[in-house]
């Protein structure tokens, strides 16, 4: 393992255009539960499995049980969720002139917490809840405090604030997918974390990235992994931790 942090240590000491894809398990580390896990008693509290609540179509039939949801299986995991080593390591590359873009699948602001700017969220964030009929948002603490549909009561508005997050049935943003490709395009080592190179949609951005220096850093292991140039099979604040940011070199 030692070899392979001095190697990773290495490729970002050479690069000047990072892109970092920030998987489920980066998110999971700060203990931030994956929402589509279902546990024992999962059943008697909702009528109908994660990936049916979080449809657009069931947002617009059932926002009552859509709402109790997000709030207690998306949102309330957040109050106690804090950046951890990973975030924080990012930020201060980024800082250091490294990072031409953070694409995270993770919709929890975590990243932005940390100090990062440079953040692409394909899937949205919870952190914004706005009308989609006025200028008027809500912050998280405001839709957890409310006790059911969370309606834009002001002027007779009358729309629901509506998380910008992707759900089931939403085609993804074009703007940030293009973004995304053109960063994979452009960058000089990518480095894809706490997700494998079999799933959606780090597998679909793997092939834009021709380049040498492809790096893979997961606790679980996968068939594809010896696609990757380097493969650290450890958790990712574990591998982040020992990455030392050096004074930005300047020529003179
Ligand atoms: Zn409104």
């Amino acid at each position: 393992m030692n070899e392979k942090i001095a190697i990773l240590q290495q490729w970002i000491d050479e690069s000047s255009s990072i892109v970092f894809f920030s998987g489920a398990g980066v998110s999971l580390e700060s203990g931030v539960p994956d929402f589509r896990s279902m546990g024992n008693d999962y059943f008697q509290k909702y009528d109908y499995p994660p990936e049916a609540i979080l449809s657009r179509t069931f947002f617009q039939r059932k926002p009552e049980e859509f709402f109790q949801f997000y709030r207690d299986r998306i949102l309330r995991p957040l109050l106690t969720a804090e950046p951890n080593t990973t975030h924080n390591k990012l930020a201060t590359l980024e800082a250091a002139g490294k990072i031409r873009r953070i694409i995270t699948q993770n919709m929890d602001g975590l990243h932005q917490e940390a100090g990062s700017l440079k953040v692409l969220e394909l899937y949205g964030s919870v952190m914004r809840n706005p009308c989609p009929d006025c200028e008027r948002r809500r912050t998280v603490l405001e839709i957890l405090e409310h006790p059911n549909v969370p309606y834009c009561d002001v002027d007779m508005c009358g729309a629901i604030f509506t998380p910008e997050i992707f759900l089931f049935g939403d085609g993804l943003d074009k703007e940030t997918m293009t973004t995304a490709m053109f960063d994979m395009v452009n960058a000089d080592l990518l480095i894809i974390a706490g997700t494998s190179l079999l799933e959606y949609p780090a597998a679909a951005f793997v092939h834009l990235y021709g380049r040498k220096k492809m790096v893979l850093i997961n606790e679980k292991e996968h068939a594809m992994d010896s696609r990757a140039d380097l493969f650290l099979n450890a958790s990712v604040s574990e591998v982040m931790s020992q990455i030392n940011v050096g004074e930005k070199i300047t020529s003179s």
